[in-house]
């Protein structure tokens, strides 16, 4: 016999520990330490009878295989939830949970600073459905409360905020959407799991774009929803209603990269710690939005509820022109251009502020570029940022 894998989760193992061991059954594999790669549509049955009485644990590709279920079970391990499902892409999994918990007639409230696909579900998809979407200050939480008057299906949040880094008080709003009778859902993309874990804080419906940490390694696209209860059964059903499958080889990537997990966002905190640093002393810069800098924007709600920080970040420039911008962006040398983040390089985009806000304002002479932060070392980062903002702004 092999070890049985320590059920982590109820032994309140520390979560590096989790990582390790979350998901591993070798008994199950003749003791090879990970799963097999299933790659599967039909699974046999012994007889008819078998397809009557589906009792045998696989019945279908789609439905599940030892290769997904090790993935749900490592996630799991994280988020401490009863129920995960795996989608094809972080934004399939928003979709897939937004899409669960409404019906015609429904109302929704998203924070304003969420991820902009979320923000065109609910104002394209779920509009043709009949449910309608209020966009609130997520500082506001007056302004929450206003809107809970309307009865209200499902609170949408994202913290810190898509491209502007807000950090609401995240139990505060899950406390006022429960006494309302609303489901909350947090998109959970920032601080992963491991630094902040929603359904602790109250939180019913927690996302994951696993394409950006859990993957780490820009080369896969997946998303994870997780909860408990009855809402986690309707994302259940609306997963599978949906066919939202998603192939084999990019699930053992993503099991793969969260194994790293730990340790990848410790230096992508570190990283972002030091460059933050130097880019809130440089007069070029005007903000630096990182809620894990001291005296940044969120910082103190971060530091009450977050156990860390990963690497990506705002920068903001006043009184430039756009031009300006574009060329302190297309000098950078070792920040690729390109959306994702969470993988292993840095990466620098131009945010698009101020579009992309309904019930808030963004100053129109406050431009917003979005850093991630890599595993390079972070005196190359310094070195490049300073000679592509000298280059671009001291002229
Ligand atoms: C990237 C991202 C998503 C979507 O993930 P994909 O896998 O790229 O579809 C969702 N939410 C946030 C906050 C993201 O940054």
């Amino acid at each position: 016999m092999y070890k049985k894998p320590a059920d982590a989760h109820q032994a309140k193992l520390a979560p590096a520990t989790r990582i390790a061991h979350g998901g591993l059954d070798p008994s199950a594999f003749h003791g090879f330490v990970n799963p097999p790669v299933v790659h599967a549509s039909t699974v046999l049955y012994p007889d008819i009878q078998g397809t009557i009485d589906r009792t045998q644990p696989y019945t279908y590709g789609s439905s599940g295989t030892p290769t997904t279920d090790a993935l749900r079970a490592l996630v799991l391990e994280l988020e401490e939830a009863e129920d995960c499902v795996l989608t094809p892409t972080g934004r399939a999994a928003n979709a897939c949970a937004l899409a669960a918990l409404v019906k015609p007639g429904d109302h929704v409230i998203v924070l304003d600073n969420v991820y902009f696909p979320t923000r065109k579900f609910c104002d394209g998809f779920l509009t043709r459905f009949g449910v309608t979407t209020t966009y609130v200050d997520p500082l506001d939480h007056g302004a929450v409360a206003a809107a809970l008057e309307m009865p209200t299906a499902v609170v949408f949040l994202e913290a810190p905020g898509s491209q502007t880094f807000e950090v609401p008080d995240i139990p505060h709003l899950a406390t006022m959407a429960r006494e309302a009778g609303a489901t909350t859902i947090m998109d959970n993309t920032w601080a992963t799991p491991l630094y902040f874990q929603p359904i602790a804080h109250g939180i019913d419906i927690s996302i994951q774009s696993a394409t950006k940490y859990f993957g780490g390694h820009s080369d896969l696209l997946m998303g994870t929803v997780s909860g408990n209860g009855e809402p986690m059964a309707k994302v259940r059903a609306a997963w599978q209603d949906l066919g939202l499958h998603v192939g084999p080889e990019d699930v053992f990537l993503t099991m793969r990269g969260i194994r790293t997990l730990d340790v990848r966002m410790e230096r992508h905190a570190r990283n972002a710690r030091i460059v933050s640093e130097w880019l809130s002393g440089n007069p070029l810069v005007h903000r630096v939005l990182y809620p894990a800098l001291p005296g940044a924007p969120g910082h103190e709600m971060w530091k009450r509820d977050f156990k860390g920080a990963s690497g990506l970040l705002g920068i903001t420039f006043k009184d430039r022109t756009r031009e300006e911008v574009i060329r302190f962006i297309d000098g950078l040398a070792l920040f690729g251009i390109g959306y994702s983040w969470g993988g292993f390089e840095s990466l620098a985009t131009l945010a698009p502020m101020p579009s992309l806000r309904s019930a808030t304002t963004w100053p129109e002479d406050e431009a917003v570029v979005r850093l991630h932060i890599g595993l390079e070392d972070p005196g190359d980062l310094i070195a490049d940022l300073d000679n592509s903002l000298k280059a671009a702004f001291a002229a």
